[in-house]
């Protein structure tokens, strides 16, 4: 009876030591050699476990064989699955990426097995990094979150804050930073809770970035001061180790110095590979700007995308954005408005990549899923344990209610992300997929009521020259006031929408094609003699041009309508723009 008393307590030694304290864990693990039976097997495996984790393959190599042994002779499939996790591990980690997944497959659809807690906290955790690395983003998502499930039940601290670490840290890669910020601000919480030093530094140098990332200065440069002034929380030699995020924490306070300080700390050290040289730059970069050294940060940031290009570098969105938001800054105050633009326009399609609207929608909406099957499970948990007592009907009423509070929060959010997902972010205007997701409604409404409709294809003039003459900040100044008038001139019914650039389009039913025409005439003359707003620096307004197509006449399809929109819009420009044209009529009826 003692015996199975120190047996099972050594057991849950090393499961709670094996994702906490490795080191100890492989300790006691070996010292259970020659102990025979399924403690010394168990005892070899959490040695595999601790040196695969810590990067010493000969000595888990060894441990695994030895905790290979031990299980078949005592025949325990369970254990043998342990220990093919652990290998899958090790693949992964030698680079054998395709090895390890089909190995992990092959372990997901056998039999036999006792999968507790642990187990599917180690098998999920293992898939999502090996998804992470194959690239597919939203299954590593869904294994994250098993894993941290697992880590929960499991009640045990070394999974838990290792689950909450890795799920922030890929929020944080996928751009994510709401969820990333919070996760790993929980995260260092617990690490620091349970003298975690590796796990408390990572995930506070994460946090630097984050913040930055979103706009939080003081909260970065805080991090940053975190990190260097509790010595005994974090890892040794932090400066070499770490240079980037004390740099970009103190960049974000305005102190430069200290940053560029870091920073040439960390160039002889810390940083030797492509990711790495391109975080620097650009933070090299936004320190030379905040020095007024225009010309340095232009040649930095131009000599380090010559360089990736040279050595065909992978590129990562974010630093490769900021990069390039940095050159175009460094450009813009050189007074090289064009090349500026050119770069801001780069920079602007990573940032769209990066927060990928609906990819983001996606992810949020996934998590919120998680959230609420665990208050599903919790309230199935209630409804088996629901005995007669009045106590646990009032909670399971409560429950409920938060079941039901939960999904309403989550339609509310569903709602929101549909409708940030259907605007343009610069004008407030509808955006391109709103106009193909209304428009044909619209247009099948007209045809059902047997009335008519306009669609019009507008274009600003000249629009390229104009942000070559002020820049494209004043350009963007520009759409947004003509957005606004395009919304004060036409009626709440039709629909608006930034098409492209420079180009808009308005459905508006009921209207025909010289009413359509007069509104149209208005709105340019509205344009022209707009006063210029106070305060600002004066740009002309410029003028458009359009083209109008009419429902039914000149086509049944919201596609055909733009196509012959934009060949009167064609018309306009050739005729001198500052125009509206309509779509010519034909001697031979529609040609629909
Ligand atoms: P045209 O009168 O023939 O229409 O000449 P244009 O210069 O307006 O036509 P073009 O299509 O060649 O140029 C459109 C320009 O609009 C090119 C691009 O630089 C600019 N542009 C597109 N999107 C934006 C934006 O979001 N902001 C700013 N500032 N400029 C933009
Ligand atoms: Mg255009
Ligand atoms: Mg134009």
């Amino acid at each position: 009876m003692v015996d199975d008393d120190i047996v099972a307590a050594t057991r849950g030694r090393l499961r709670e030591l094996c994702y906490l304290k490795p080191d100890e864990a492989a300790a006691l693990g070996r010292s259970l050699a020659g102990s025979g039976g399924l403690m010394e097997a168990e005892g070899w495996l959490h040695v595999a476990l601790a040196e695969v984790r810590t990067g010493r393959e000969g000595a888990a190599d060894a441990a695994l064989a030895q905790a290979r042994q031990g299980f078949e002779a005592l025949g325990h499939a369970t254990g043998l699955a342990w220990c093919d996790e652990v290998q899958a591990i090790a693949l992964r980690r030698a680079g054998d990426y395709a090895a390890s997944a089909n190995l992990q497959a092959e372990l997901d659809g056998r039999t036999g097995i006792e999968r507790d807690a642990l187990y599917r906290f180690l098998a999920h955790n293992s898939r999502a990094i090996t998804h992470k690395v194959n690239g597919h983003c939203d299954d590593a998502l869904r294994h994250f979150y098993a894993a941290h499930d697992a880590a929960v039940e499991s009640g045990l601290d070394g999974p838990r804050v290792t689950a909450i670490g890795n799920l922030g840290g890929f929020h944080q890669d996928l751009y994510n930073l709401d969820d990333a910020r919070r996760l790993s601000e929980e995260g260092l919480e617990q690490a620091c809770r349970l003298g975690l030093r590796q796990v408390v530094t990572v995930t506070a140098a994460n946090l630097v970035f984050i913040r930055h990332a979103m706009g939080d200065g003081a909260g970065a440069h805080a991090m940053a001061v975190f990190m260097l002034e509790n010595p005994a929380q974090t890892l040794p030699d932090l400066a070499h180790i770490f240079p980037l995020p004390l740099a970009l924490g103190h960049l974000a306070h305005g102190d430069i110095e200290r940053a560029l300080r870091f920073l040439e700390a960390g160039a002889v050290t810390g940083i030797a590979d492509g990711d790495g040289l391109c975080d620097w730059a650009w933070i090299k970069a936004r320190c030379l700007l905040a020095q007024d050294n225009a010309v340095g940060a232009r040649e930095l940031v131009e000599r380090t995308l010559q360089q990736r290009a040279e050595r065909q570098l992978a590129e990562q969105p974010y630093p490769s954005m900021q990069l390039r938001q940095a050159l175009a800054d460094a450009c813009e105050r050189l007074g090289d408005h064009r090349a500026a633009l050119g770069w801001q326009r780069q920079a602007h399609e990573r940032y769209a990549h990066l927060v990928g609207r609906s990819a983001r929608a996606r992810f949020i909406a996934l998590e919120v899923g998680h959230q609420l099957a665990t208050a599903q499970r919790e309230r199935d948990k209630a409804v088996l344990g629901h005995r007669e007592a009045e106590h646990d009907r009032r909670r399971l009423v409560e429950l409920n209610a938060a079941l039901e509070a939960k999904m309403a929060e989550t339609e509310q959010l569903h709602q929101a992300l549909r409708e940030q997902a259907l605007r343009d972010p610069l004008t407030g205007l509808h955006n391109r997929r709103y106009l193909f997701e209304a428009g044909p409604g619209l247009l099948e409404l007209a045809r059902r009521q047997q009335r008519i409709a306009c669609v019009a294809l507008l274009d600003l003039d000249h629009f390229k020259l104009l942000n070559d003459t002020y820049g494209h900040q004043a350009g963007d100044q520009v759409l947004r006031r003509f957005a606004a008038l395009l919304k004060e001139t036409l009626r709440r019914s039709d629909i608006l929408c930034r098409y492209g650039g420079e180009e808009f389009v308005a459905v508006m039913p009921d209207i025909d094609a010289n009413d359509a025409h007069a509104v149209l005439a208005r709105l340019l003359e509205a344009l022209r003699t707009l006063p210029p707003e106070p305060g600002r620096r004066r740009v002309p307004n410029g003028s458009f041009s359009a083209g109008i197509a009419v429902f039914p006449r000149h086509g049944s399809t919201l596609e055909k309508l733009l196509h012959r929109a934009d060949k009167a819009l064609y018309t306009a420009k050739h005729q001198g723009r500052a125009r509206i044209e309509q779509v010519p009529a034909t001697g031979f009826g529609t040609l629909a």
